[in-house]
C-alpha cells in the first residue's frame, strides 16, 4: 500500500474536513458552506462513501489532500506530511528504486545536454547554427545560459554516445531521447539501423533544453536546423516521460524564477526564442508554455511566485483565439491577467532584438485583460446599431461569465450596461441564464433563439461531458457503451480516452478510475463530472440526487446527438465549400461535394428520427 492509500484508509474525510468547517448531514452525504467562495446557502458537498468533496458553487473539489492544500495553502508534500502525522502514518522514504531510476534519467538528460552543447560550440555544423542564432538576435551569453545545443544529423549519434557512457538502451529510451523503430508510423524509406530497436529522436535540430524549477533538464524542444529537412515538423518536443510533463513545465522557469518572485509578475510569451530574447532585453521574468496550451497546472505553478500574468502572444486569428482561451483560464483561476500589445506584425523576439526599449514599454503598459477586450470589441462594432449591440453583448458577456470573482463580474457588467445603454439587470439575467444553461443544459432541450445568445462551451463538448457523467455514475452504462457502441467519431477528450482504453481494467468503476488515474487534471475533472451528474441543486437550494430511469437510453441519446452535431458542422462546411466551388465553376468539386452532402444529409434525417 502506498503512503497515500494508507493515510486515506485511516482518516475519514468527514473528520478531516470537519476540523475546518461545520458539516451537516444531508442524506448519505454531508454539506457545508464552502470555505473557498462566499455563499449564503451551502453548495459544498462531501461524499463519505467516495471520500471526496465538491463545491457546486465554485467547482472546486478533490480528496483530503486537495482540501488541506487549498485551505492551508500548502504544497502536496507538505499536506502529505500534515495528514500523515494526523493519521499516525510514518512516511516511507520515497521509493528508493524509483528515486534511483529518476536520478539515472536526469543524469542521462544532463549528459545528453552537454553532448548537444559540445556539438553546437565545437563542430563545423554547429558553427553554422551559431551564426543563425546570432542572426536571430540571440547572443553567445544567452546561448550558454539557456544551454542551447545542436543534435547532429544521423540515426545513432546520441544513442551511441550515451551507450559508451555506460547507460543501457532501456534506460536511455525512458528519457524520451529515442524513438522505437517498429513504432514509427510513417513508411519512411529512409535508412534505419538494423542492429537496434531504437534511434535518435532529434536529428539535425537546434536543441532547446527544458528545465524544471530546480534547474534540472527534463526534456527538449528541438527546432529543425536552417537548411535542414523543412518537410519535417518545425518543432519536435520530448514525449511525456517520468520527469517531463508538458502540462506542468514552463520553458525558462529555471532562469525566470527569481525575476518573477521579485516583480510578482510573469511575462508569458509564445516560443522559446521569445523567452531567450526577452531575457536578453532585461525582462528576467519571461517564460513560455511548450508544446501545449496554458493549463490549470501551469497557473498553479505561476501562482506560487506571482500574482499577475502578462500575456504577449501573436494577435493573428489563431493567436487571438489561444490568448482568449488562456485568459478565460486565468479568470477562472483568479489570477490577474494583462494583455501586452505589440506593434502589429512583430513578435517578442524580433522586438527584443531591434528595439528592446519598445518591448519593455509595451510590457510596462499592458492593459488589464477585460479592458483590452472592451477596447477591442468596441473598436470592431458600432454601438449605436442594434445588431452590433447584440454582438458586443454576446462577446463581452462570454468573457465576463468566466470571471470567478463576483466583484469583478459586477464591475464589468455595470460598465457594459453603461456603454451600450442597456439596463444592468437585463445583462445580469442573461449572464445567470447562460451560466445555468452551461450547467444543466440537456441536448433534447430546444433552446430558444434568444437564450442561445451565447454558448460558453460548445454543444459537442457539453454533450460529451454529459456522456462521461452517465458512464461514471452508472457502471453498466460505461460497460455497454464501450462494448456495443461505435465511439470512433467522438472528438478527442483526454478523460474519455482513458475511460475507453482502461474501462475494463478499472472494472467500469469510478472508484477504481480515481485511484488509478495519473493525470491530476483528468482526475479532478472526473470527480467534478461525477458529482455534477449524480447531484443537482434543487429549487429549494437543497442538494438532491438525480435519479434516471433509463440511463443507458440517455447515453445513447447523447451519442446520437454528438453524431448529429458533428454532421451538422460538416454540412455547414460543405455548403460553404459548395458556394466557393460554384463561384469558381469547378464542376468536379461541385459534384463531389453534392454527393458528400446528400450522403450526410440522409444520415442526418435518420438520426433526427431516432433522436426525437
Ligand atoms: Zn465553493
Amino acid at each position: 500500500m502506498s503512503d497515500i492509500d494508507d493515510i486515506k484508509s485511516r482518516l475519514n474525510i468527514v473528520d478531516v474536513l470537519g476540523g475546518y468547517i461545520r458539516l451537516e448531514k444531508a442524506g448519505a452525504n454531508w454539506r457545508a458552506n464552502c470555505p473557498f467562495h462566499n455563499e449564503k446557502s451551502p453548495s459544498f458537498m462531501v461524499s463519505e462513501d467516495k471520500q471526496i468533496w465538491h463545491c457546486f458553487g465554485c467547482q472546486k473539489g478533490g480528496d483530503i489532500f486537495g482540501f488541506v492544500m487549498e485551505i492551508e495553502g500548502l504544497e502536496f508534500r507538505e499536506a502529505l506530511n500534515l495528514l500523515a502525522e494526523k493519521a499516525g502514518v510514518e512516511l516511507k522514504k520515497v521509493n528508493p528504486k524509483q528515486a534511483a531510476e529518476k536520478n539515472r534519467t536526469l543524469e542521462i538528460l544532463e549528459m545528453a545536454t552537454k553532448f548537444y552543447q559540445a556539438h553546437l560550440l565545437q563542430t563545423p555544423a554547429g558553427k553554422k547554427i551559431m551564426e543563425y542564432l546570432q542572426e536571430r538576435g540571440i547572443n553567445e551569453e544567452s546561448i550558454k545560459d539557456f544551454r542551447l545545443g545542436y543534435a547532429p544529423n544521423g540515426w545513432k549519434n546520441t544513442l551511441n554516445f550515451l551507450l559508451k557512457k555506460g547507460f543501457s538502451e532501456n534506460e536511455i529510451a525512458k528519457t524520451g531521447l529515442l524513438v522505437e523503430k517498429n513504432r514509427q508510423e510513417t513508411n519512411s524509406t529512409n535508412y534505419q539501423p538494423q542492429t537496434t530497436n531504437y534511434y535518435d529522436r532529434f536529428r539535425d535540430r537546434i536543441i532547446f533544453p527544458i528545465a524544471d524549477t530546480n534547474d534540472k533538464i527534463v526534456g527538449y524542444s528541438a527546432r529543425v536546423a536552417p537548411g535542414g529537412d523543412e518537410s519535417q515538423a518545425k518543432y519536435v518536443n520530448s514525449p511525456e516521460t517520468e520527469v517531463y510533463h508538458k502540462s506542468k513545465i514552463l520553458y525558462g522557469i529555471n532562469r525566470a524564477k527569481n525575476g518573477i518572485r521579485q516583480s510578482g509578475t510573469v511575462l508569458l510569451v509564445e516560443g522559446n526564442t521569445d523567452v531567450i530574447a526577452s531575457h536578453q532585453a532585461g525582462l528576467a521574468n519571461t517564460v513560455a508554455v511548450s508544446g501545449t496550451a496554458l493549463t490549470p497546472e501551469h497557473i498553479n505553478i505561476i501562482k506560487r511566485y506571482a500574482t499577475d500574468i502578462r500575456m504577449c502572444f501573436d494577435m493573428d486569428n489563431a493567436g487571438e483565439l489561444a490568448t482568449k482561451k488562456s485568459i478565460k483560464l486565468c479568470f477562472e483561476k483568479e489570477i490577474n491577467v494583462h494583455v501586452v500589445q505589440l506593434p502589429s506584425g512583430k513578435d517578442a523576439a524580433e522586438l527584443a532584438k531591434n528595439n528592446p526599449e519598445l518591448l519593455r514599454s509595451a510590457v510596462e503598459n499592458a492593459k488589464p485583460a477585460m479592458e483590452y477586450f472592451f477596447n477591442a470589441v468596441f473598436a470592431k462594432y458600432n454601438k449605436e446599431k442594434v445588431e452590433d449591440k447584440k454582438k458586443i453583448t454576446q462577446e463581452l458577456l462570454e468573457m465576463i461569465s468566466y470571471l470567478a470573482n463576483e466583484i469583478e463580474k459586477s464591475h464589468w457588467l455595470k460598465k457594459l450596461a453603461t456603454e451600450i445603454d442597456v439596463n444592468e439587470n437585463t445583462l445580469t439575467d442573461m449572464l445567470k441564464r447562460a451560466s445555468l444553461e452551461s450547467r444543466v443544459v440537456t441536448p433534447s432541450q430546444d433552446l430558444s433563439q434568444e437564450s442561445k445568445i451565447f454558448a460558453p462551451s460548445g454543444k459537442i463538448e457539453t454533450l460529451t461531458t454529459d456522456l462521461i457523467g452517465l458512464m461514471l455514475v452508472y457502471s453498466n452504462v460505461w460497460k455497454e457503451v464501450l462494448e456495443k457502441e461505435n465511439l470512433s467519431f467522438i472528438p478527442k477528450d483526454s478523460l474519455l480516452i482513458i475511460m475507453i482504453q482502461k474501462g475494463r481494467e478499472f472494472r467500469f468503476s469510478f472508484d477504481e478510475l480515481i485511484k488509478n488515474i495519473d493525470v491530476p487534471f483528468d482526475k479532478s475533472r472526473a470527480e467534478k463530472i461525477y458529482f455534477e451528474s449524480r447531484y443537482r441543486v434543487g429549487l429549494d437550494n437543497e442538494l438532491e440526487e438525480v435519479i434516471l430511469e433509463h440511463p443507458l437510453l440517455e447515453a445513447k441519446n447523447r451519442l446520437q446527438n454528438i453524431k448529429y452535431e458533428i454532421n451538422k458542422n460538416l454540412l455547414d462546411k460543405i455548403s460553404k465549400d459548395l458556394d466557393v466551388a460554384k463561384k469558381n465553376s469547378d464542376k468536379e468539386a461541385v459534384k463531389i461535394l453534392m454527393e458528400e452532402y446528400t450522403k450526410i444529409n440522409k444520415e442526418q434525417s435518420l438520426l433526427n428520427k431516432e433522436i426525437n
